[in-house]
C-alpha cells in the first residue's frame, strides 16, 4: 500500500496542508514530495532560514516566532507568490504553513484562480493536548538535522532524563551521529499553547474559506493516528479523488 505511486496527469499539483502546530502535516507533505516529484514549501523553515542568515526578513520574523505570534500577512504573501513561481514549482508544490489566516486564505484563493488551479485541501486535526505533548517532546540533532521524541519513544525519554540529571547535553546516538539534540525556540508549552489557540481562531477560517470552494479536492483526517496509517489513508484517497 505505502509504495502505491500515482500517476502524474500532467496538471499542476497543487497540495495545501492545514493543521496546528505539531499536527505532522510536514511529515505527510514529504509523503507527497515523494510521491509526486514536487517541493514541499514550508513558510516555517523559509522563516527560520532567515532567522538564521540574519535578513532583513529573519530580523522581523524571529522575535514574532519565538513568541508564537505570526509574521505579517503581505510580507508572507509575497514570499510566497515568488516562491511559487520559480522553475521547481512547474509541477506543482505543497504549501505547508501557509495560509495561516483568512486574509492569506483569501489571497491565495485568488492566485490559484488566476492560474487555474484546483488545489487538494489536506486537513489534519488533532487536540490541544496532543500538541503539547508532541511539541515539548522533540528535541532535533544540530547535526543531521532529524527529529526524535520523547513522547513517543521511551529509550530517547530516558536518555533525555538522565542527560538533564546529570546537566550534560543530550546527544543523538542514532546511526552514526552523534550530534547535540535541541529543542525549538517555540516548542515551550506556552508557545504551543498560544500558537493552538491561534491556529483555530486566526487559521482555521482560511481552511473553511478554501473549503468552501466547491471544486476544491479537501480531505479531512484524525492527525492522532500512526503516521504511517495518515499516510496511507492520503494515498488511498488521492488514487480516488
Ligand atoms: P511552523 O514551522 O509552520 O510551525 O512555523 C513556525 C512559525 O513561523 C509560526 O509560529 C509563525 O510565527 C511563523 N509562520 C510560518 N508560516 C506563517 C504564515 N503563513 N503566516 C504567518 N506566520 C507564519
Amino acid at each position: 500500500m505505502l509504495n502505491k505511486t500515482i500517476a502524474y496527469t500532467g496538471e499542476r499539483k497543487v497540495f495545501i496542508m492545514f493543521g496546528a502546530g505539531n499536527c505532522g502535516k510536514g511529515t505527510q507533505a514529504e509523503e507527497l514530495v515523494k510521491l509526486y516529484d514536487i517541493p514541499q514549501l514550508s513558510t516555517g523553515d523559509m522563516l527560520r532560514k532567515a532567522v538564521k542568515d540574519g535578513s532583513d526578513l529573519g530580523k522581523i520574523a524571529g522575535p514574532i516566532m519565538q513568541s508564537g505570534g505570526l509574521v505579517p500577512d503581505d510580507l508572507m504573501i509575497d514570499i510566497v507568490k515568488a516562491r511559487i513561481a520559480q522553475n521547481d514549482c512547474a509541477k506543482g508544490f505543497i504549501l505547508d504553513g501557509f495560509p495561516r489566516t483568512l486574509n492569506q486564505a483569501e489571497k491565495l484563493k485568488t492566485l490559484l484562480n488566476e492560474q487555474k488551479i484546483t488545489p487538494t485541501l489536506i486537513y489534519l486535526d488533532i487536540s490541544e493536548e496532543l500538541a503539547i505533548n508532541r511539541g515539548v517532546g522533540r528535541y532535533y540533532c544540530k547535526v543531521c538535522g532529524s527529529n526524535m521524541n520523547t513522547f513517543y519513544n521511551a529509550n530517547f525519554k530516558k536518555a533525555v532524563e538522565e542527560a538533564t540529571q546529570k546537566g550534560v547535553k543530550v546527544l543523538h546516538n542514532q546511526k552514526g551521529c552523534t550530534g547535540e539534540m535541541f529543542q525549538r525556540d517555540d516548542d515551550k508549552i506556552d508557545t504551543i499553547k498560544k500558537r493552538y489557540k491561534s491556529f483555530k481562531e486566526t487559521s482555521y477560517p482560511g481552511f473553511e474559506a478554501l473549503a468552501q470552494e466547491s471544486n476544491y479536492i479537501k480531505l479531512v483526517i484524525d492527525g492522532d493516528q500512526p503516521k504511517e496509517k495518515i499516510t496511507s489513508i492520503i494515498k488511498d484517497f488521492l488514487q480516488t479523488a
